[in-house]
């Protein structure tokens, strides 16, 4: 494979439900995919890549994360995201963030410009709004809740949505991004695996991953690290550590996928759930865009 090639891997989610349409979705992702391959081509960093393209997919509200969110058990709407740029090992993470616009830019910015990794709650707002990042209104009104209507979600059967995108650019750098609104009823203060640095998503000199699916299980098996570690340190490939990362997942009794990319451009998408809204540009330069 080429040492150049330009990998590019987004999903929109592993929420996807049997019987529901989702061409808006897939051309929305092409779409997306379709531009940070235009930015990479420029000469674009992986990091600010997987940054913009996940911007891009919150601002959709097409998917469960940004604009798409649904909010918690007392009506607030609290987001979680972050990012790794695998080239420096360094991160950037918000959760139970409310009020702003883009939650991955305001991971950006505490890696960018503060000496920590991860601010929540109200800290990561006071934050937000000293960098002068975009405010929104959190209230109902702003907010599209994306896939509430896929079908009910009764409490305690953590349905959930989250976008993600994952990099590998011109000169071979790797980086994760992901961000979600959570899982649908949750309860205030919950978070999720998504903003967790080393569970929804990890990037180092080998792999970049980002997760979706039931957080409360990503959490337990550390699952983007842990495949990292599969291929770095086991000597697995990415395939399978990909597959065995969501076999520790089902075992546990949870559902979801992730995508992946490695150091020699390979992509991986896989999912243990009905469907994962998910596009990609393969090192061959095509795109493939689906749902199921
Ligand atoms: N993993 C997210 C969370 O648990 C939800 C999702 O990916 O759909 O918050």
């Amino acid at each position: 494979m080429a040492n150049n090639c330009l990998s590019l891997v987004v999903h929109g989610g592993a929420g996807a439900k049997r019987g529901r349409d989702y061409s808006r979705e897939i051309a929305h992702m092409r779409g997306v995919v379709e531009a940070g391959r235009d930015r990479l081509l420029a000469g674009a960093l992986a990091l600010d890549v997987a940054e913009a393209t996940t911007a891009a997919l919150e601002a959709s509200g097409l998917y469960v994360a940004g604009r798409g969110a649904s909010p918690n058990t007392v009506g607030q709407y609290e987001l979680d995201a972050c990012l790794m740029d695998g080239f420096t090992g360094r991160a950037g993470s918000v959760a139970a963030l409310q009020g702003f616009e883009s939650p991955v830019a305001v991971a950006r910015a505490i890696m960018d410009w503060t000496p920590h990794v991860m601010l929540a709650g109200d800290g990561a707002a006071r934050f937000a709004a000293s960098q002068k990042l975009a405010a929104i209104a959190n209230d109902a009104a702003w907010f599209t809740h994306a896939g509430q209507d896929e079908s009910n979600h009764p409490p305690g059967t953590l349905s959930h949505g989250t976008v993600g995108c994952v990099v590998r650019d011109r000169e071979g750098r790797l980086a994760a991004a992901t961000s979600t609104g959570g899982v649908f009823g949750k309860l205030p203060g919950r978070v999720g695996d998504s903003p967790l640095i080393g569970a929804g998503a990890w990037a180092d000199d080998t792999v970049a991953v980002s997760c979706t699916g039931q957080g409360e299980y990503f959490i337990r098996v550390a699952a983007a690290v842990q495949l990292a570690h599969r291929m770095k340190f086991g000597g697995e490939t990415l395939a399978q550590a990909a597959d065995a990362v969501l076999a520790e997942i089902r075992a546990l009794g949870g559902e979801g996928g992730l995508i992946a990319v490695d150091a020699d451009g390979n992509v991986a998408m896989p999912f243990v759930s009905a469907g994962m809204k998910r596009a990609a540009l393969l090192p061959d330069g095509q795109i493939v865009s689906e749902a199921f």
